[in-house]
C-alpha cells in the first residue's frame, strides 16, 4: 500500500469535520477513494450552439440579447428572461428562486451565455435555472478549452469545493502514484493506459485529448476503470461465494417421498423442470451451503420444484422455510404446500402478520418443537421470533422484489436464526444433551434456494447475483397459448367495460389492474374502489371483488379465495396482485395506466393470465396522448411474451436498479462501470478475476480493498 490509500481525507486543506461527515456520506475516506470518485458525466462549454440549433432533453451552451424581462404571480413565482439570437430565435430563462437585483440585472440589450438542459416551455424553448454570465462584446470571454466534470454529490457539498479536493488529491498523485494492482500479464493483454494517467485524464481532461470519447464514456481512460472496478466486483462476488463454500451444510438425499411426490402430481414435469430439480437435488446432497438462484418466466412452474426440494430436505429430518413477498403469496403457497405435502404426512405451518396471539402462539411452538416441518410466511419469518429447531433450507420465492441488498440481508439473517436458536439455550435448564444439540446447529448452514420470474438479463445476473448458481427453467408447460396484448387509449375504457361484462357472462373470469398513480396506498385503493363501483353500478349481477394494500390480510385472502372458487366474475385489483397468484382459469386482464409501470411488472400482471388451457387476453390501456418512447414500450409487449426479451428493453429504458427491483442498489452500486453501457466487458471482467483469484491472490485483495472495501455489505455477508 501506498500512503494515498491510507491517506486520510483530513490532510486534505478546507476538510473540517463537517466536511468530512458529507464526504464519508458519499462513500470518501481516503484520498485514493477521492482520486476515484470520477465524474458522473461531463459539461461541454467549449463550443456555443446558436439558439436556433438548440434540441430538446439535450444540455447546452449558447448566448442570446436580453429582449424581454418580467416576473409572474400566481401559482409559481417565477422569472422569465427572454433571449433572442442574431436570427431572431428565441429562449426563455426560467427562475423560480431568484433576488430582486438579480432580476433587475437583465436589462435589454445585454448579451447573456447560458449553460442549461433545453426544455419545451408554455412559449418555445426554454432553460430553469440555468448557468449564465453577462458577455462584454468588446471584450467576450473566452470559450472553456476542455470539458467540465460532473460529480456526484450530496446535499451542501458543491461542485466547486469538490473539485478542489480533487485537484488537491492529483497535485498528490503526482510525486505519489497509487500501485497498479491488475497484474502484469492482464496489463499487457488490455493495452489500455496506466492507472494513474487514466485517473488524470478523467479529472482533468485537456484539450488535446478525444473529449467527444470522454463525453461518450469510450475513451481508453475510461475503459482502464472500468474493467478495474468489474474485476473488482467479480472478485468481490467470488469471494462471498468462497466464503459459503467453506461452511458446512447437512447434505440431503432423493428418496421416497420425493419419488411419491412426482408420481402423485396431475401433470408430467417438463424438461426443465427436471434438469432444474436435477441441479437442486446435487447440490442438496453436498455438505455445503447451495447457493442456488432459479429463473423462470412467469407460470413456468418453480412451486412445484420448490415443494418437491423441501420434500427432500423434511424428510431427512431437517425444516424448511419458505419466503413469500406478499401474505397473499403466502397463502398460496401453504394452500400448494398442504395439497402435495399433507399425503406425505409432512407438516406445514405457516406465520403471518395478523395471527390471533393464542393461534401464533401454537404455530411458533410447532416451529420450536420441530413438529412443523415446512413452514411458510413472509419476511415476518425472519423478524419474528421464530425459532427453527433445524433449519435445513431456506427458499426465497419472487426474490426481484426484495432486491440485492435485502437478499443480502436475509442470507445474513437465514444464517442468525440459527445462532438465536443457540443464544436461547441460556434461557433454558442447563442440560448437556439439549445444548449439544443446539451447540452443532450453530455450526451448519441451511441450504439457501432463490426464485425469481424476473428473467435477468445475462450480463446483470452475472454482477448481480455473481454469487450464486443459476438455473434457468426456460420452457413452459405444455398447452400453454401465448397470451394476446393489446394496446388501446383511455377513450375506449366503456367500451371495454361492456366487452368485459359480455365475456364474463359467458364464463371468462377477468382482473382489471389499476395501477400506483401516486405514491400513496390510500389514492392507489380509491383508484381501485372506483373501478369496482362503476361495474357493480353499471351491472348489478357482475359478480366483483376487490383487493388493495389497504385491506386487512384476512379480507385479502377471502376475496382471493372466492376468486379462486369462480364465485367472483371479476377481481378489481391494484398492483398487489402482480406477483405469483395463480388463478387458471383466469384468461383476461385489463391493465390500466399501462404507460406508467415498467415492461418487466407489466409482464410479471400479464402473467396473472395464460396459465390455463384457454386463449388469454390482456388489454393495456395508456392515457393519451402517449409519447413516442412509451408507444414503443406498450409495443413490446404487444410483440412479444418472452420474458427475457422484455427484460432486455427494460433494461435500456430504466437502467439496472429498477430491474433489480430496488432503487437503492445495493451491491450493484458503481463508481464508473454502467452495467448497461459497459455490458461488453462484463465477461471478460468475470474471465480476469478467475485468473486473479487463483495466480495473484494478493492482488484480489488489493483490488476489493480499493474498489469496493468499504461497502460493508460486502464484508458481513
Ligand atoms: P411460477 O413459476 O410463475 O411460480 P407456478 O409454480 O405458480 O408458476 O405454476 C403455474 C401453474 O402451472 C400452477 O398451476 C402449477 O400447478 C402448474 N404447473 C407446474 N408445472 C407444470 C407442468 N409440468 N405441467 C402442467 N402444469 C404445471
Ligand atoms: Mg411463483
Amino acid at each position: 500500500m501506498t500512503m494515498l490509500e491510507i491517506t486520510p481525507l483530513t490532510e486534505l486543506k478546507g476538510v473540517g469535520e463537517k466536511q468530512l461527515e458529507k464526504l464519508h456520506k458519499l462513500g470518501l475516506h481516503t484520498v485514493q477513494d477521492m482520486l476515484l470518485h470520477l465524474p458522473l458525466r461531463y459539461q461541454d462549454k467549449t463550443v456555443l450552439k446558436p439558439i436556433e440549433s438548440l434540441l430538446v432533453g439535450v444540455e447546452a451552451q449558447t448566448e442570446g440579447t436580453v429582449i424581454a424581462q418580467a416576473m409572474t404571480r400566481g401559482g409559481r413565482n417565477s422569472l422569465l428572461v427572454t433571449l433572442q439570437s442574431p436570427t431572431g430565435a428565441c429562449l426563455t430563462l426560467r427562475f423560480f428562486h431568484y433576488h430582486y437585483r438579480q432580476a433587475q440585472s437583465f436589462t435589454r440589450g445585454k448579451t447573456v451565455r447560458v449553460y442549461g438542459e433545453v426544455r419545451s416551455g408554455p412559449n418555445g424553448l426554454e432553460m430553469v435555472h440555468p448557468a449564465y454570465s453577462f458577455i462584454n462584446l468588446q471584450k467576450p470571454q473566452p470559450l472553456e478549452s476542455t470539458l467540465t466534470p460532473v460529480y456526484p454529490t450530496t446535499e451542501g457539498l458543491g461542485q466547486p469545493s469538490l473539485m478542489k479536493l480533487i485537484r488537491q488529491t492529483l497535485a498528490r498523485l503526482e510525486n505519489n502514484p497509487l500501485p497498479e494492482h491488475l497484474p502484469h500479464e492482464v496489463l499487457q493483454e488490455l493495452q489500455l493506459p496506466s492507472l494513474n494517467s487514466a485517473i488524470q485524464i478523467l479529472h482533468q481532461p485537456q484539450a488535446s485529448d478525444d473529449l467527444l470519447a470522454i463525453k461518450n464514456f469510450q475513451h481508453p481512460a475510461q475503459h482502464r476503470l472500468i474493467i478495474e472496478e468489474l474485476i473488482s466486483q467479480q472478485l468481490g462476488l467470488q469471494r462471498l461465494r468462497q466464503q459459503e463454500q467453506k461452511r458446512c451444510s447437512p447434505p440431503f438425499f432423493p428418496s421416497q417421498k420425493t419419488n411419491e411426490l412426482i408420481a402423485s402430481l396431475p401433470f408430467h414435469l417438463t424438461g426443465a423442470q427436471r434438469h432444474v430439480l436435477q441441479d437442486i437435488q446435487q447440490d442438496l446432497q453436498k455438505p455445503h451451503p447451495m447457493q442456488r438462484l432459479v429463473q423462470g418466466d412467469v407460470g413456468s412452474g418453480k412451486t412445484v420444484v420448490a415443494a418437491i426440494a423441501a420434500v427432500q430436505v423434511a424428510e431427512g429430518g431437517y425444516q424448511v422455510a419458505i419466503m413469500a413477498p406478499t401474505e397473499i403469496l403466502a397463502e398460496q403457497h401453504l394452500q400448494a404446500f398442504q395439497e402435495w405435502l399433507a399425503p406425505l404426512d409432512i407438516q406445514v405451518a405457516w406465520i403471518n402478520g395478523r395471527m390471533k396471539a393464542a393461534e401464533k402462539r401454537h404455530a411458533l411452538a410447532q416451529i420450536d418443537s420441530g413438529a412443523a416441518q415446512v413452514i411458510v410466511g413472509t419476511h415476518a419469518l425472519f423478524q419474528d421470533a421464530v425459532n427453527f429447531n433445524q433449519l435445513g433450507l431456506v427458499i426465497i420465492d419472487e426474490q426481484h422484489r426484495f432486491g440485492v441488498h435485502q437478499r443480502l440481508t436475509l442470507q445474513q439473517k437465514g444464517q442468525k436464526i440459527i445462532l438465536e436458536g443457540s443464544e436461547n439455550t441460556t434461557n433454558q435448564p442447563s442440560n448437556d444433551s439439549y445444548n449439544a444439540k443446539h451447540l452443532r446447529q450453530s455450526e451448519v448452514h441451511p441450504h439457501q434456494l432463490i426464485m425469481t420470474a424476473t428473467p435477468i438479463p445475462r450480463t446483470l445476473a452475472m454482477t448481480a447475483y455473481g454469487d450464486l448458481e443459476l438455473s434457468v427453467i426456460d420452457e413452459l408447460p405444455p398447452g400453454r397459448k401465448p397470451i394476446e396484448t393489446a394496446v388501446m387509449s383511455n377513450a375506449k375504457r366503456e367500451e371495454l367495460m361492456a366487452h368485459l361484462y359480455a365475456k364474463c357472462k359467458q364464463g371468462v373470469q377477468a382482473y382489471w389492474v389499476c395501477p400506483l398513480i401516486e405514491e400513496s396506498e390510500l389514492l392507489h385503493a380509491q383508484a381501485a374502489e372506483v373501478t369496482a363501483t362503476q361495474f357493480t353500478d353499471h351491472w348489478p349481477d357482475l359478480r366483483v371483488g376487490l383487493v388493495h394494500g389497504r385491506l386487512k390480510g384476512e379480507e385479502k385472502a377471502r376475496v382471493m379465495n372466492a376468486f379462486k372458487a369462480h364465485e367472483l366474475d371479476l377481481l378489481v385489483a391494484t398492483t398487489v396482485i402482480e406477483v405469483g397468484v395463480n388463478v387458471p382459469n383466469a384468461s383476461l386482464m385489463i391493465i390500466e395506466n399501462a404507460e406508467r409501470l415498467g415492461l418487466a411488472q407489466l409482464h410479471q400482471l400479464r402473467g396473472r393470465v395464460g396459465r390455463g388451457d384457454k386463449q388469454s387476453h390482456c388489454v393495456l390501456l395508456y392515457q393519451a396522448p402517449l409519447s413516442t418512447t412509451g408507444k414503443a414500450r406498450l409495443n413490446i409487449m404487444r410483440e412479444t411474451n418472452d420474458g427475457f426479451v422484455i427484460a432486455e428493453e427494460d433494461l435500456k429504458i430504466r437502467g439496472p436498479g429498477e430491474i433489480l427491483g430496488t432503487r437503492q442498489t445495493g451491491g450493484v452500486q458503481l463508481r464508473i462501470a454502467d452495467l448497461q453501457r459497459d455490458a461488453a466487458f462484463i465477461e471478460s471482467a468475470q474471465e480476469y478475476s478467475r485468473l486473479i483469484l487463483q495466480h495473484y491472490p494478493h492482488h484480489a485483495e488489493a483490488l476489493e480493498q480499493r474498489w469496493i472495501g468499504y461497502k460493508t455489505e460486502y464484508q458481513n455477508a
